[in-house]
């Protein structure tokens, strides 16, 4: 093993996984269930460019309790990004050394996250990458889709909500306790953490992001966090090894999905499972598929999305109703002569855009419900009722077009302040990068998720991605 660079032997350090079988609540996600054979050495290896210690059980190397590793291949770091199974279709087969009940516990498991999330799990026939359960003594897996043969460890899997944790690793998740930005939530008690490598090495802090965060903070029931207290790796039993920064701790999780899990894995897999069928490598399919996703927008009968489609006023309305929400109304409702009063579908959502300050009527008095939205008007409309300031008009010499924007979006800033909130993107559709804004060409739908996602971000919604379409403001 190239990496293999030191060896203790473990003598005084056996735990049997029997004792603890007794009292099954305190199994759900102890990595301490596993227990640590005689046969296991901690060794030191290096994972993805950092020295860790793990547990070399046989062929095996084990981290943090229940991740299998290879350590003899030199891939690079690609997180949890980098190792999605393609569609969120994990292909499996089961040894035929797995017994019955424990096949029972692998289905509801899988059955758990097909209910949960857009993750699939599909009986192996001839694909090249799959999950191989096994009986073996643990229960392990790898971290995403390894390529080829990945054993996942059922021997010591002894509930379905093991299991589950142990999907998670499968579908490309780490421990939640050890995310590299962890000590903003969580502190360590290493003081009543056992002095051994093995036990030390279960909290050891990523040290860099393991890949794009999909959730924000730290879950404390997430399916892929340890309980705060109650584990062999403390000194004493009877107090905790973690503790939030306010000083209390957190209890059992339960060992099922949380919200921040579902959201995490989905916005994970959200380019990887398009839900429209026309959106695969279009520029905005991130930001389409993460905002169907979230149930705000909608695709076609048909199964797409039409990201080229314009949008009218009327829908673009009904898209701020349905994506923003706005409860603020910060002036009257107006009468548009232009608009029906009664059984129209969109005037409940142009009269919530118009009283919230997102869109305005004409001088002339009319709404123009059927004109196409233009691009300025998609930016100068979130801008407004988003309240977004910071802008500068110097800083629009960005655009090489900046002639074209209208004077009345220069004038009232708005523009300036959609620019610096990284509200607008410059794709075009000659597939490339320019520094155009384009502000009088129509805007499609695929123009306005990106618009809409950044205003979610702005509104601190959805995590900022950074779409590389997107014009950035100077620092
Ligand atoms: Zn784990």
């Amino acid at each position: 093993m190239r990496f293999y660079l030191k060896t203790f032997t473990v003598l005084t350090f056996v735990f049997s996984s029997v004792l603890f079988i007794s009292c099954e609540k305190e199994e759900i996600l102890d990595e301490t269930s596993i227990g640590i054979e005689e046969d296991t050495e901690i060794v030191e290896v290096e994972y993805y460019g950092e020295k860790i210690y793990v547990e070399k059980k046989g062929n095996h190397y084990v981290m943090e309790g229940d991740i299998l590793i290879d350590v003899d291949d030199n891939r690079k770091s690609s997180g949890k990004t980098g190792v999605l199974w393609p569609n969120g279709i994990v292909y499996y087969a089961i040894s035929s050394n797995v017994s019955d009940s424990q096949k029972q516990i692998i289905t509801k498991a899988m059955n758990h996250w097909k209910n949960k999330t857009v993750i699939k799990f599909e009986k192996r026939t001839n694909q090249q990458a799959y999950v191989n359960f096994v009986a073996t003594g643990g229960c392990q897996s790898f971290i995403g889709r390894k390529g080829g043969m990945q054993e996942l460890n059922v021997g010591g899997c002894i509930n379905r909500e093991l299991l589950i944790h142990e999907l998670g690793h499968t579908v490309g998740l780490y421990h939640e306790h050890n995310k590299y930005n962890r000590d903003q939530y969580i502190r360590i008690l290493w003081d009543n953490i056992r002095d051994n490598l093995f036990s030390r090495a279960q909290y050891k802090k990523n040290t860099t992001a393991s890949g794009r965060d999909f959730t924000t903070g730290i879950d404390y029931e997430s399916v892929m966090i340890y309980r705060a207290g109650v584990t062999d790796h403390a000194i004493d039993r009877t107090k905790p090894v973690m503790e939030k920064l306010d000083g209390t701790g957190w209890s059992y999780p339960p060992g099922t999905l949380t919200a921040n899990d579902i959201r995490g894995v989905n916005l994970m897999y959200a380019n990887s499972v398009p839900l429209a069928s026309d959106i695969s490598n279009h520029w905005a399919q991130y930001e389409i598929n993460l905002l169907m996703r979230m149930g705000l927008v909608s695709g076609f009968s048909d199964g797409t999305f039409k990201p080229n489609n314009l949008l009218t006023r009327a829908e673009f309305a009904a898209l701020i109703a349905s994506i923003i929400k706005p409860t603020e109304e910060i002036r009257p409702d107006i009468n548009f002569p232009d608009v029906p009063d009664t059984d129209y579908w969109a005037i409940e959502a142009i009269s919530l855009a118009v009283k919230s300050g997102y869109m305005s009527g004409f001088p002339d008095g009319t709404f123009r419900p059927n004109e196409k939205v233009t691009r300025v008007q998609l930016f100068v409309a979130l801008s407004s009722g988003l309240r977004l300031d910071g802008g500068r008009n110097s800083d629009l010499d960005f655009f090489s077009d900046r002639g074209d924007i209208p004077n009345w979006a220069i004038d009232n800033g708005r523009v300036a302040d959609a620019y610096e909130n990284k509200l607008i993107s410059v794709y075009n559709l000659n597939n490339s990068i320019t520094n155009k804004l384009r502000p009088n060409e129509n805007a499609t739908r695929a123009d306005a998720a990106v618009t809409f996602h950044q205003a979610l971000v702005f509104l601190n919604k959805v995590e900022d991605t950074s779409n590389r379409y997107l014009a950035l403001p100077p620092l």
